[in-house]
């Protein structure tokens, strides 16, 4: 679209997944490596900005608070850049639309109309500007050379666009878990209210379920038509964690770096100032497989679930 010169793309490494599928772990992982740098869920930070911070910077401190973040506000203001910012496909602070219909064409090969065209142009090199800025400033704050950034923001929309840009070196994980495994965890976040009542614990299994199907299948769609296979990787959460080196390994060659023993076995310290910050930084422990799932959901629900994402869960490994 731009014919940039390969040298002046950026590369970058693009989470994509539906969330509470094992993403917070593989930046973290990755945010641990010595070439690696994460930024977080990028497209978060306009509305950290106007809501003054919400989620503290994986530092611990607000955004607003963070020398780091303040660093970047001054370099490149997100809310000073022209419509479309990098919050477009993130109309609130937690949330962002699943379905998106007259959004549908971009994850196709087509070629689209001319404005849409304009303000993907926009918005990338509005994205462009914000990771341009963070490579630099980060590499100074590590004091070392980064060879990749890390945009932990999973939207398939933001996805299909960036790709649709050539200002980046692109490569994509999709991370996916089990329905079932995914519609535990969902189930487990309900507030309290809602957490014991049979029709709220119904509709969050039928709306999750039908959100993992379109989700993950827009991302699958956006990579098929907009990537090349050897900057596509698919992991599944129950690998990922049973066999986490493996894993990693295969995604340090996608990327071209070495594999580092402290990804797997020190993966919580790595991300230092990451948008929406990881909270895995104050836990402790190992990697494992989490399958309580298995024990406690319900068979109702469990049913359910896998009815729902009949549809493509197979395309994921999931019979
Ligand atoms: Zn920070």
């Amino acid at each position: 679209m731009f014919n940039m010169k390969q040298s002046d793309k950026i590369n970058l490494v693009y989470i994509a997944s539906i969330g509470h599928s094992g993403s917070t772990l593989v930046e973290s992982m990755l945010g641990t490596h010595s070439k690696i740098a994460t930024c977080g869920e990028i497209h978060i930070w306009p509305h950290e900005i106007i809501r003054q911070g919400v989620l503290p910077c994986s530092c611990g401190k607000s955004v607003i608070d963070c020398e780091f973040w303040d660093k970047m506000l001054k370099s490149v203001n997100p809310l000073d850049q022209s419509e479309p910012q990098i919050d477009f496909f993130r109309e609130k602070h937690n949330a962002g639309h699943t379905v998106r219909l007259n959004r549908l064409l971009d994850f196709t090969s087509k070629k689209l109309d001319l404005e849409t065209e304009r303000k993907i142009r926009v918005y990338a090199q509005n994205n462009y500007s914000v990771f341009k800025s963070f490579l630099e400033l980060i590499q100074v704050e590590l004091d070392t050379q980064v060879d990749w950034i890390v945009d932990a923001s999973k939207d398939p929309y933001r996805l299909a666009w960036l790709a649709r840009s050539d200002l980046f070196n692109l490569k994509v994980i999709q991370i996916v878990k089990n329905p079932p495994a995914f519609i535990y965890s969902m189930l487990k976040k309900l507030p309290k209210d809602k957490a014991h009542s049979p029709y709220h614990r119904f509709y969050e299994t039928t709306r999750q379920s039908l959100k993992w199907s379109i989700e993950n299948e827009l991302i699958s769609q956006a990579a098929l038509n907009h990537l090349k296979a050897e900057d596509y990787m698919l992991i599944n959460y129950e690998k990922l964690a049973s066999q986490p080196s493996e894993t990693f390994k295969q995604v340090c060659k996608m990327l071209n770096c070495q594999f580092e023993e402290k990804t797997v076995n020190n993966f919580r310290a790595g991300n230092v100032h990451t948008i929406a910050g990881n909270p895995m930084r104050y836990q402790k422990g190992g990697i494992v497989l989490d399958e309580k799932w298995k024990k406690l959901l319900s068979a109702n629900h469990r049913r359910m679930a896998e009815t729902l994402t009949l549809i493509n869960r197979h395309t994921y490994g999931y019979r």
